[in-house]
């Protein structure tokens, strides 16, 4: 089951520029890149042709460069290295491959900055050994990458309607690590404010999102009148979700709109030591942006 860590992460709301709101989506503003930044990559296991299908997959489904004019980006070097991750630590890796079974299996990966704490930060079960055909590589990879990116599952935004979700089918019939971890990937988003400020940045609901799931009829109480069912996967970003890309990572002179980030100063004063090590993550990226 396609799962990834969400956690009381504090992110900001969306003002609409000029009233004017086309892409669609929700995202952590916390824990955005920096701009300017030229993300790597790095692999735990996996053979060369797989990594470079991986890291191929990543590039062509979205497309970073143009979607931020520029100011987020591929590192060429080292999405064309495709190095091993190394040592614990990785410090010169973003993005860091792994594909886990067992406890830690499934196709998950953590949000943003925070991939830089973690070993592998982003999960691909099985692909090392039986990869599965397209259209199902790309839409894995272009989903777990959307979670690089910051995006947040499309069917948690605090804007879905009530999707009904038939939980002990769900539970069942998947693999979960426990029911909170089903309902981590599965429930609305806590619309909580601090400090004045919405802690999450979302738009109105997209149901054609790459970060939406797709689930049978059964999987709702109401089946395919549930308002959170689709026919069928989404299998490729959509047009809502590169225009948010674009309005959360681009200049603004280009259409970016990155909205108030909620102060580090104030986001510190929470004590949560998880939050604590992004704040920390995000602390040190902006200071590397600097030189
Ligand atoms: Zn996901």
């Amino acid at each position: 089951m396609i799962r990834t860590e969400v956690m009381d992460q504090p992110l900001e709301t969306i003002r609409k520029p000029n009233g004017d709101l086309i892409g669609r989506g929700v995202i952590a503003n916390l824990y955005k890149w920096p701009s300017h930044r030229k993300l790597t990559i790095c692999f735990i296991g996996g053979t060369r042709s797989l990594r470079s299908k991986i890291a191929a997959a990543m590039q062509r489904q979205w497309h970073l460069h143009q979607l931020t004019r520029g100011n987020l980006d591929y590192n060429a070097a080292s999405f064309s290295d495709l190095a091993d991750c190394g040592a614990a630590a990785s410090p010169n890796y973003d993005i860091r491959v792994g594909f886990l079974h067992g406890a830690y299996g499934g196709y998950w990966s953590y949000i943003g900055v925070d991939s830089r704490n973690h070993v592998p930060s982003m999960n691909f079960e099985g692909f090392d050994s039986n990869a599965p055909a397209e259209p199902d590589f790309d839409r894995l990879v272009a989903h777990e990458f959307g979670h690089a990116l910051s995006l947040e599952h499309e069917h948690q935004s605090p804007m879905v309607p009530p999707c009904d979700w038939n939980y002990d089918y769900i539970y069942t019939h998947y693999s979960w690590q426990s029911p909170a971890d089903m309902h981590a990937n599965l429930d609305k988003l806590k619309n909580y404010v601090y400090n004045g400020k919405y802690l999450y940045s979302f738009t109105t609901y997209n149901k054609k999102s790459i970060m939406h799931y797709y689930f049978e009829p059964l999987a709702f109480v109401k089946g395919r009148n549930s308002k959170c069912y689709i026919l069928q996967n989404n299998n490729v970003p959509s047009e809502e979700d590169k225009t948010f890309i674009t309005q959360q990572y681009a200049p603004a002179t280009f259409g970016g709109f990155r909205g108030l980030d909620t102060s580090l100063e104030d986001l510190s004063r929470i004590p949560n030591a998880r939050l604590q090590q992004v704040i920390a993550t995000k602390r040190q990226l902006l200071r590397d942006a600097e030189r």
